[in-house]
């Protein structure tokens, strides 16, 4: 169980008003709040610690450096990687995928070769690799989802094949919550001899993750996500599959030795890790980690699941909802995809955002995976540690009352009462 009311009082932005009301973030898998924890680390670094790192003799310089190769070590024990070496700081998730496609995949791939991604991948999971195709000559291949919200991996016999190098699958879908069977996937794309690359940014906030475990080769995601600062990401590599890359990006940092005409490079990580890290994204970091540590993986998932739950049976009994992506909360992460008949997304998001309550809506850079659910885009619900049942419940009062607002009683609440607003 999660210490709910604890757990509120560290977010200092859950006390603001929106238009008036208390608000309701339910804007989680965009980006998640941030703990007094995560802020006061950043406060003290800035304040106590900063300064340059690596190759710096003096004390605040040699704190920072401790500083960020702790975060890394955190990181390390926090995904069950085997070395240190292998967690590569980034800018971010993106970052990452175009990390591995530019070094990686530049000297893996070639004419004829093949990607396998899905059809319910983000935009960062797919146009670097298209960019990558048009670049070496591979062929994109894609799996398939199926009407309730699956990957079709009935035909996964067939698209996978010894010509894949690479599998590239988003472990939990940001627009569906889909949790795929990465273990299971990545198990059949070994015995094809081809590499798979997870992308967690969805995944690694929210679920016990362990990288060895899965056996994945590369494991990305975003520390804005798990209540971390914007600008710090982690590739995760296996040290098999990283030692041999050589940089995609040139600069300080990577480089053992530089002549005019040429260089050597520095050992993993620091190789792909050019110019200054984001050494206070990296604090930040460490200290959500410690933060979802001691909240506890499991606790959270459960809340996120009763959550997901309730929002599946309370949105279930909204007249012309629906909802897009797996009925069954243990088959899903905290996101609920869903649209109102005749009401776009963005006006439905406008109407909840006057009860205070933050929805994304659109494409959720997920445009193909729009065309195969046929819509232009949906709103979108998502949970986090610091969500309530009564949250939950204020969102579908407030859909009630903008079903009224947008659809029934263009004219505002003043009209006479359609069917629906009985029910608010
Ligand atoms: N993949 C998935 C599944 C995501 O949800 C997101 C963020 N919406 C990304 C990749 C990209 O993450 P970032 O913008 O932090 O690089």
């Amino acid at each position: 169980m999660i210490p709910l009311e604890r757990v509120r009082a560290d977010f200092p932005i859950l006390g603001r008003t929106v238009q008036g009301k208390p608000l309701i973030y339910l804007d989680s898998a965009a980006t998640a709040q941030k703990p007094r924890q995560v802020l006061d680390a950043l406060r003290a670094f800035y304040e106590r610690s900063n300064a340059n790192v690596h190759r710096s003799i003096h004390t605040l310089g040699e704190e920072a450096t401790e500083l960020l190769e702790a975060a890394r070590d955190r990181v390390q024990r926090f995904i069950g990687a085997a070395e240190r070496e292998e967690i590569v700081f980034t800018r971010g998730t993106t970052d990452a995928i175009n990390l591995v496609a530019q070094t990686w995949g530049r000297r893996a791939l070639g004419p004829g070769d093949e990607i396998l991604l899905t059809e319910m991948e983000h935009h960062s999971n797919l146009v670097p690799w298209q960019l990558l195709a048009q670049e070496t000559g591979a062929t994109l291949r894609h799996i398939p989802v199926t009407d309730e919200g699956y990957l079709d991996l009935e035909v996964l016999d067939r698209l996978l094949t010894p010509r894949t190098r690479l599998v590239a699958v988003t472990h939990v879908s940001n627009v569906l919550g889909t949790i795929n069977p990465v273990a299971r996937l990545i198990a059949r794309a070994r015995r094809v001899g081809a590499r798979v690359l997870v992308d967690g940014a969805q995944a690694v906030p929210h679920l016990p993750v362990d990288v060895r475990a899965l056996g994945a080769d590369f494991y990305v995601f975003s520390g804005h996500k798990m209540l971390g600062p914007t600008g710090i990401g982690v590739l995760y590599g296996r040290r098999e599959v990283l030692e041999p890359l050589t940089p995609a990006w040139g600069g300080g940092e990577m480089i053992r030795e530089v002549w005019l005409d040429r260089a050597t490079w520095n050992d993993l990580p620091w190789r792909l890790e050019p110019g200054t890290p984001p050494i206070a994204g990296a604090v930040g970091l460490a200290a959500a980690i410690d933060y979802l540590e001691g909240v506890g993986l499991d606790a959270i998932r459960a809340h996120e699941v009763a959550l997901t739950r309730l929002a599946l049976e309370r949105l279930g009994q909204v007249e012309e909802l629906t909802c897009y992506g797996p009925r069954d909360a243990e088959a899903k992460g905290g996101v609920v995809a869903f649209n109102l008949a005749g009401v776009h997304p963005h006006d439905l998001a406008a109407a909840l955002d006057l009860d205070g309550i933050a929805v994304r809506a659109g494409h959720h850079c997920a445009q193909p995976l729009m065309r195969r659910l046929g819509v232009v885009g949906t709103a979108r619900a998502s949970f986090y540690l610091y969500n309530t049942a009564a949250e939950v419940e204020a969102l579908v009062v407030a859909l009630l009352r903008a079903q009224d607002l947008l659809g029934l009683r263009p004219s505002g609440l003043s009209g006479p009462a359609g069917p629906r607003a009985s029910r608010t």
